[in-house]
């Protein structure tokens, strides 16, 4: 018995099989179970959801609302997100295995995003015509934002709903029509999404989403001429080839791109307070986050203490199955993903590092792609595990003595997504935070995320930022509106002689 819902692909509001005819099986990481298949779309999926969303946008049933309208149907949408948060979360834990405590979370980061971009809707009707002063009486001279028109979603699996809902509702807000293309490993969600969506009022055409493999259903759609604008958020290889397709195109993409973030821990730190921040920085979502504080920096001086205090929390953690509530760590997303993980298990241990906890599948799980809580410690800058994402529950450990050599070793890495500082001096964390080459920093804290604050990084992980105000702005084109309002002539060429 299927124990997620069954669903084609979604375009023009309603179901379609795939043009394929093929489709990819959903497993579920917590006992490596079928339980249940995504369609395999393909270009001509694409091209067909690109023709209904521009004929959405033609004829104006979504973009010519005013905000305030549009505002109504975000809503209901987080209405409907919230009267089926308990089926959407179950679904997302079964999809991927993230905790269940984290998935219900996640839903309501979900439901509150649309409610965030619903009022920055309505306030978009207050902005229109905002003038210009240019300093001439002759020109009135007003700005109006318009929806930048199609635009191609691309997402992953780690926050599956809630990585689609940075990017659908900032877009539908802004009266844009949208082409989602979700993870093939975690695509369960994003097509309930579509249907609550469509319940709520949304009309055909203005969300559809294309589910699939990357070669075969992302690329076409971000190579698509159509598509006005890309939002990619992923790895920072794929990252590289979305880019340059928006580059071919000359469209404009963001793109929320891998991270390997510092967090760094100075003598005058709350130790306990510091391990609890460490471990949620390194092992919610199982690990599996961009901004991880995966590189911990720790002041020489306190580095035994934590060792002691990080090793018996990590040891403490409750592993087991995802649907449970309370557990605190469940699978890896996928088998490739556990292969992955568990290979940088192995360069840790090859490079020299110390593995201070964990590196194996727990006892307690023998089946499920599972890995324990791991620590290494004593990890050098040429270290595979210093330097690469690993995105799984492994955590690498160094020491340092200065803050001066604490920032550069930080700042020493090809991304710059986050960062983190822990320490009771006020001054010198203030001084830490601006000297962290990063889109995001936290201090003493690791990994809190609010829509209303913008999100994304610099170098390798990436460009652009999604949420809060900056989130609306990438789905809107700014016009200027310029008016000859003097009841003179121009009078630049003389007129001509009648003689
Ligand atoms: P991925 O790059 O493998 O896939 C992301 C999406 O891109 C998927 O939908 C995939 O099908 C699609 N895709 C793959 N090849 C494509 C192509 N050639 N053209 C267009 N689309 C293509 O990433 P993933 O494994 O799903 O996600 C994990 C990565 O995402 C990690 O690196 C993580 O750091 C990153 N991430 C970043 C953020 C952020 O905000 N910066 C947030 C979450 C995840």
């Amino acid at each position: 018995m299927a124990v997620i819902p069954a669903r084609e692909l979604f375009i023009d509001g309603t179901w379609v099989a795939p043009s394929t005819g093929r489709y990819l099986d959903v497993v579920n990481p917590a006992t490596e179970e079928v339980i249940g298949r995504i369609a395999a779309g393909a270009a001509p999926d694409v091209n067909a959801a690109v023709a209904a969303a521009t004929a959405a946008h033609k004829r104006g049933s979504w973009g010519k609302l005013t905000g305030k309208q549009r505002a109504e149907t975000l809503r209901a949408i987080a209405q409907k997100i919230k009267d089926h948060k308990s089926d959407l979360a179950r679904w997302e834990t079964l999809d991927m295995g993230k905790p269940i405590d984290e998935a219900e979370w996640d839903m309501d980061d979900v439901a509150g995003c649309f409610e965030y971009y619903a009022g920055l809707a309505e306030k978009l009707d207050a902005r229109q015509y905002s003038p210009i002063d240019v300093g001439m009486d002759e020109f009135s001279v007003k700005v109006r934002r318009e929806p930048l028109g199609v635009v191609g979603l691309v997402t992953p699996w780690n926050y599956p709903l809630l990585m689609a809902a940075w990017k659908v509702a900032p877009a539908l807000a802004a009266g844009c029509c949208c082409v989602l293309k979700p993870s093939e490993v975690a695509s369960v969600t994003c097509l309930e999404l579509a249907g609550l969506a469509s319940d709520a009022g949304l009309p055909p055409g203005v969300l559809n989403v294309v589910t699939g493999l990357g070669q075969e259903a992302g690329a076409p759609l971000c190579s698509h001429p159509g598509v006005a604008k890309l939002a990619f958020t992923g790895s920072t290889a794929t990252g590289r080839s979305v880019a340059l397709a928006a580059a071919t195109n000359l469209r404009p993409a963001t793109c929320e791109l891998g991270g390997k973030s510092a967090l760094i821990i100075f003598e005058d730190a709350d130790l306990d307070k510091a391990v609890e921040w460490v471990m949620f920085g390194a092992f919610w979502t199982n690990g599996q986050i961009c901004s991880s504080t995966s590189r911990i920096l720790v002041h020489s001086s306190i580095a035994a203490d934590f060792y002691g205090k990080l090793k018996a929390r990590a040891q403490s953690i409750r592993v087991g199955d995802p649907l449970e509530p309370g557990c605190r760590l469940g699978p890896v997303v996928s088998e490739a993903q556990y292969r992955r993980v568990s290979s940088y298990v192995q360069a840790g241990i090859d490079d020299g590092a110390t593995l201070l906890t964990g590196g194996k599948r727990p006892a307690v799980c023998p089946r499920g792609f599972y890995l324990e809580p791991t620590v290494f410690i004593n990890v050098r800058p040429h270290m595979r595990i210093w330097k690469e994402e690993i995105f799984g529950p492994v955590l690498s450990v160094s020491t340092f003595e200065t803050e001066a050599e604490a920032v550069e070793s930080a700042n020493d890495s090809e991304f710059g997504l986050a960062g983190a500082v822990i320490s009771a001096d006020e001054e010198r964390c203030k001084r830490v935070a601006e000297a962290l080459e990063a889109g995001i920093v936290w201090v003493n804290c690791s990994q809190p995320c609010f829509c209303q604050a913008p999100w994304g990084g610099i170098k390798n992980s990436g460009f652009g930022r999604e949420l809060g105000e900056w989130g609306l702005e990438n789905y809107l084109s700014v016009k200027q509106v310029t008016t000859y309002v003097s009841p003179n002539p121009w009078d630049w060429y003389s007129p001509p002689s009648k003689l």
